[in-house]
């Protein structure tokens, strides 16, 4: 445990849900994880004890990425987490892959709808029907346009050309709009949807005050800071302003919400994170003026400064993603100057 989780409390200490099997977190609210293929290994999934239309069942909170193993594990699930009862619905806080990657598989295994805000429905859409989306061409000349021009690198992201819809190959064809502000009655108590924004299109995360539970999605994690990205089709966009801005509306929420986190453990210490959060943040800004104020820096200049260390291309994507979010958000603010040099990159300097 970092010195920052430290200050978090994990009322279910260190237990885990094993593999096929369900821990409660709270009445009738039962928390299950999935394996993920990737570095982050694992999602968490929830189970809501509902009734819909005088039905008995569960709504299901996240889906998981689309592969067998998460199939054979929901299988387990179903035999022996369920009670005997039906899936009800299938709630989805958002439209990245392990989140919505079985939505289709479930809403047709159960004959069910997914519920989920419609910016992320449009984009899982689009997204997942096209081959441009998250890679190719496209996302290769924005990343040069910030200063990633390696040969190597470059070839890798063209090649890349079907990454959102190879883990996402289909979405149901309907579903149930969630927005900011909607109350889900989910066995019989009242769930808030609050959209949050600047890691998906507009996130929704869900809080019952009767049971003092926020599942709070990617919006609020534990351990590792949310994924805060600009993305080629919106290059002058300012997540990061959006992002910090919807996790400090959050500490309107009691203090002692427990948070039910897709990554990490069940915590409470909801307003401590969001500062830890925003500090975080704060000190990034910090070290990128530094580093324009000793002279012009593209986005890919400044991965060593806010991620001191090597990364892989995959985790390269991700983190020029993120310094071009804090890049952005400086600029946006007066606080940087962006030019467009001859060599067709942007760079950026002190105001
Ligand atoms: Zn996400």
């Amino acid at each position: 445990m970092n010195a920052l989780e430290q200050q978090l409390d994990y009322p279910h200490g260190a237990a885990l849900p094993a593999n096929g099997s369900t821990i409660d977190v709270a009445p009738g609210v039962r928390w299950l994880r999935m394996a993920l293929p990737f570095q982050l290994d694992h999602i968490n999934l929830w189970l809501l004890r509902d009734v819909q239309e005088g039905r008995q069942g569960w709504t299901i909170v996240d889906c998981g990425i689309n592969n067998d193993a998460t199939r054979e594990a929901w299988e387990r699930i179903f035999a022996n987490e369920l009670d005997g009862l039906p899936v009800l619905r299938v709630v989805v806080t958002h439209m990245h892959p392990d989140h919505i990657g079985l939505a289709q598989w479930l809403t047709e295994r159960w004959g069910v709808r997914m519920w989920i805000s419609a910016t992320d429905y449009n984009t899982a859409r689009l997204a997942s029907s096209s081959t441009t989306s998250f890679g190719g061409e496209g996302t290769a000349r924005f990343m040069a346009s910030h200063g990633l021009t390696d040969p190597e690198a470059q070839t890798k992201i063209k090649a890349r050309t079907n990454y959102y819809a190879s883990m996402v190959p289909q979405v149901p064809a309907s579903y149930r709009r969630l927005m900011d502000g909607d109350t889900l009655h989910i066995g019989g108590r009242a769930w808030v949807c609050q959209a949050g924004y600047g890691h998906a299109p507009e996130h929704m995360s869900l809080h019952c005050a009767e049971l003092g539970l926020l599942i709070s999605g990617d919006m609020v994690l534990p351990r590792i800071s949310t994924n805060v990205s600009v993305h080629e089709i919106e290059p002058e966009s300012n997540p990061l302003v959006l992002y910090l801005d919807s996790i400090k509306r959050m500490k309107a929420l009691p203090a002692d919400t427990l948070v039910l986190p897709s990554h990490g453990r069940p915590f409470t210490g909801l307003h401590t994170r969001v500062d830890q959060l925003v500090a975080h943040h704060d000190e990034r800004f910090a070290e990128v003026l530094a580093a324009c104020a000793e002279a012009p820096q593209h986005a890919a200049d400044l991965l060593m400064v806010l991620f001191k260390r090597k990364l892989d291309l995959h985790q390269t994507t991700f983190a020029m993603g993120e310094s071009v979010a804090h890049l952005n958000a400086l600029w946006l603010a007066g606080k940087l100057v962006r030019r467009l040099d001859d060599d067709r990159v942007y760079r950026f300097s002190l105001a």
